[in-house]
């Protein structure tokens, strides 16, 4: 499945669009469809009936017109100057002549004798020729009589050509003439022309609008068609068209479906002509405007779908638009990027309230956070404080511990612990390190003279004129009471620590102390052996030295060499 068509159906819009265009599409299609068939119903019966009724109009208008010209005929042929049995009299001749100007579908009109020969016809055509063998004398003889269509036999070199170059054809109508007696003195005929039958048809459909549409034929009692000449011939009339039906659609010779009625011409006239008027009309034509109304409700039906679909279109997106901004609002927080967009106020009353809530949630919800944030700040503060407060104490504490607190130089459990290390390290990799024990000479005295306190401040200074004399790498200690004690590392030699020593011893001895004066102290050295086996070993001999100092008179270094 494309992006695009998963965007159409998981997309409000998407699937808003597709419903209402669907269903519109479907709604509009059923009711065209509907109506359309309908409409096409009812067109197609509308021209089923104009077809038949313009048969029946022709039919009823030429069944008149025979019968019209029949009379007129059988009147004449009872006229006084016919009935006197004077059939030479030229008022005859007269009549008929005017006859045939009045009614100019009439090409010739004449009388002939009982034995069949014209004595008098209009323009003196014919006139002296027997027309005995005539269908229509000979019918005449008997009674009125109007002639199926034939073509001018006699006539047809004496009539003007036709128009059309066809040759003449006529339909005849004829009456006897009796005298007064009753006796059949002769016969009255008249040629009427056919194109005044086939005008008379054809002015029907002209008057119904229907001459370019609808075709008119006239059959006769056999089923030849009379007209129009072109369809002439019995085999033009599909098999399928029911006699006297009042309309039917059949597929006639040329292949093409005619919507077409069949009506009888009843004439009325003394001899049955058996004639019927058929009006075809091509399927296609007759249901043209149906076809048409149907194709037009299609193209009404999908426009108004498409128009649906558009509305329904701008619809969701009016109700989605609001919605993706709220989504991407909502990002926009979520991420804590710009400051986040809601959609203006204004539309839709329930986005209007899910926007207004979303805004005061968001609100609340950052000046929250704020506030933790500046309580987290508050709490980091006083972590780092206590931290660094402890990391003090915790200093501070360890200086307690390894410092003493009348000197600040380093106390003995912290010496203990530096000088186990020197000597491990000297054990290990054989370098030495040297070790000086110092007492202050005569201290009780200070105390007893000065008091306790002056002491006290003499061990301060001694403690500062140690330190003074010393390297960064070595180790003074107050060892107890006015007992120090000095590591030396890296020293191997008893000489170089008895000259540290000295030194020390020196420069205590010309320090001034405030209050006392001069003081001395008294120095036992030691360094370590190869031999030792405990750092008690040095202390010892330290003390040793130390001891052999006081007793020769103090304010001495004494070096203790270790005993192999
Ligand atoms: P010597 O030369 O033989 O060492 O004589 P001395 O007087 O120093 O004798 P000793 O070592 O026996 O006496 C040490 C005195 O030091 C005893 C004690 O009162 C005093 N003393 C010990 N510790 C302190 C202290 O912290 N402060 C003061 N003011 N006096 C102390
Ligand atoms: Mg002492
Ligand atoms: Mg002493």
């Amino acid at each position: 499945m494309s992006v695009q068509t998963s965007l159409l159906l998981h997309s409000f819009r998407g699937r808003l669009a597709l419903c209402f265009g669907g269903l519109s599409l479907l709604v509009l299609l059923s009711v065209g469809l509907y109506f359309g068939h309908m409409a096409t119903q009812q067109l197609g019966q509308a021209a089923r009936e104009k077809v038949h009724s313009a048969a029946q109009a022709a039919a009823d208008l030429l069944g008149a017109n025979l019968r019209e010209r029949e009379l007129e005929i059988a009147l004449l042929s009872m006229a006084p100057h016919f009935t006197r049995g004077d059939l030479k009299n030229p008022e005859l001749l007269e009549s008929l002549q005017r006859r045939k100007l009045l009614r100019r579908e009439f090409a010739w009109l004449g009388v002939a004798d009982v034995e069949g020969q014209v004595l008098q016809a209009s323009d003196g055509l014919l006139a002296g020729v027997s027309v005995a063998q005539r269908p229509w004398f000979m019918a005449a003889m008997k009674g009125v009589y109007v002639g199926d269509l034939h073509e001018a036999k006699l006539l047809a070199k004496l009539l003007p050509q036709q128009a059309d170059g066809e040759p003449p054809r006529f339909i005849d109508f004829a009456a006897p003439i009796r005298d007064r007696q009753g006796r059949l003195v002769g016969v009255v005929g008249a040629h009427a022309h056919w194109n005044w039958v086939t005008e008379t048809v054809q002015s029907t459909l002209a008057q119904r609008q229907m001459g370019g549409e609808a075709e008119i034929l006239i059959v006769d009692k056999s089923g030849n068609v009379l007209y129009p000449r072109a369809l002439a011939g019995n085999a033009q009339l599909p098999k399928g068209v029911p006699e006297g039906a009042a309309s039917s659609v059949a597929r006639w010779n040329d292949g093409i479906e005619y919507l077409s009625s069949e009506v009888p011409v009843s004439a009325g006239t003394s001899s049955d002509l058996g004639w019927r008027i058929v009006v075809r009309q091509s399927i296609d034509l007759a249901l043209a405007p149906a076809h048409e109304l149907r194709r037009q409700l299609l193209a009404l039906g999908l426009a108004a779908a498409l128009l649906a679909t558009l509305v329904a279109i701008w619809l969701a997106r009016s109700i989605s638009r609001p919605i993706e901004q709220l989504a991407t609002a909502a990002r926009r927080v979520q991420q804590r990027s710009d400051a986040p967009r809601y959609p203006a106020a204004g539309g839709l009353q329930e986005i209007d309230q899910l926007s207004e809530a979303m805004r005061s949630m968001t609100d609340s919800l950052l000046s929250h956070e704020r506030e933790l944030e500046a309580l987290n700040q508050t709490l980091e503060q006083q972590v780092q404080q206590r931290t660094e407060a402890l990391a003090a104490a915790n200093a501070e504490l360890e200086r307690l511990a390894t410092r003493d607190a009348l000197t600040g130089l380093a106390n003995r459990r912290s010496f203990d612990e530096r000088l186990l290390a020197c000597f491990q390290t000297a054990r290990r990799t054989g370098r030495g390190f040297a070790l000086l024990l110092l007492d202050a000479d005569h201290f009780k005295r200070v105390n007893d003279q000065h008091g306790h306190t002056v002491g006290d401040q003499v061990l301060q200074q001694l403690g500062q004129l140690l330190k003074a004399s010393i390297r960064s790498i070595d180790l003074a200690a107050r060892y107890g009471g006015e007992e120090f004690a000095v590591l030396l590392p890296e020293t191997a030699g008893l000489d170089e620590a008895a000259a540290v020593a000295d030194k020390i011893r020196a420069a205590v001895a010309l320090a001034d102390f405030p209050a006392v004066g001069r003081m001395t102290i008294s120095v036992g050295v030691a360094s370590w052996h190869a031999a030792d086996t405990d750092p008690l070993r040095l202390v010892q001999r330290a003390d040793k030295g130390l001891y052999a100092a006081k007793g020769a008179g103090r304010n001495q270094v004494m070096v203790e060499k270790a005993t192999t």
